[in-house]
């Protein structure tokens, strides 16, 4: 059975995150078919969902501009995964302390849009994340702080002390971008692993 995933394309470049859902399914003899989502009409057919980063003001003007917040919370109420990295975080996040950004109150966090960015735009750590065997090359770029979690969300990584990757039901929110890597255990984690099961490399 082939499935079907969105990559939401209203902003920017999302081929590596296709790319790495493609991967990903591969590594679980998943064959996945990947739509890149600029209008409405197409979540509704899709059993995987990716968030990417960008500008979080900018996503979530289009998002609703285009119909498709209300889609995607559909695609979570029904309880189909939805990785949401970096600005997806944000949008998804309960509390994004930004007017400007309109949330749609996913994933139980306050997050801080650019509080990694205030300190150093751009960095790599190797991080342990839950589910995962070995660390994961985290690439963080004006990276959102995530500074409160409400009781029902998973902490999966940290970062100086502060959660990094977290799972709220469906949804796996990191501030950094797994995209950026050739590793892609952070979207089988997401879409394909069991969630007892250990990712090697
Ligand atoms: N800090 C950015 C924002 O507020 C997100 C940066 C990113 O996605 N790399 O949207």
């Amino acid at each position: 059975m082939t499935l079907t995933a969105g990559v939401i394309a209203v902003q920017g470049d999302v081929s590596e995150h296709a790319d790495a859902i493609r991967r990903a399914g591969e590594a679980h003899g998943e064959d996945v078919t990947v739509h890149e989502i600029r209008k409405s009409g197409i979540v509704p057919d899709c059993d995987l969902l990716l968030l990417p980063g960008g500008e979080s003001t900018t996503i979530s003007r289009l998002l609703h501009d285009e119909g498709i917040d209300e889609e995607i919370l559909a695609h979570v109420e029904a309880d189909k995964p939805l990785l949401a990295t970096c600005a997806g975080l944000i949008v998804s996040s309960t509390d994004a302390k930004d007017d400007r950004v309109r949330t749609l109150d996913l994933v139980d966090v306050t997050v801080d849009r650019n509080a990694f960015g205030r300190q150093k735009d751009s960095f790599e750590a190797p991080l342990d994340v839950a589910g995962l065997d070995e660390p994961f090359p985290a690439v963080f770029i004006r990276a959102p702080l995530i500074d409160e979690v409400g009781d029902d969300v998973e902490v999966l990584a940290e970062w100086d002390g502060k959660p990094v990757a977290v799972r709220d039901g469906p949804v796996i929110g990191t501030s950094f971008h797994p995209e950026l890597t050739p590793d892609v255990r952070l979207h089988r984690l997401a879409f394909f692993a069991a969630e007892a099961e250990q990712l090697a490399r």
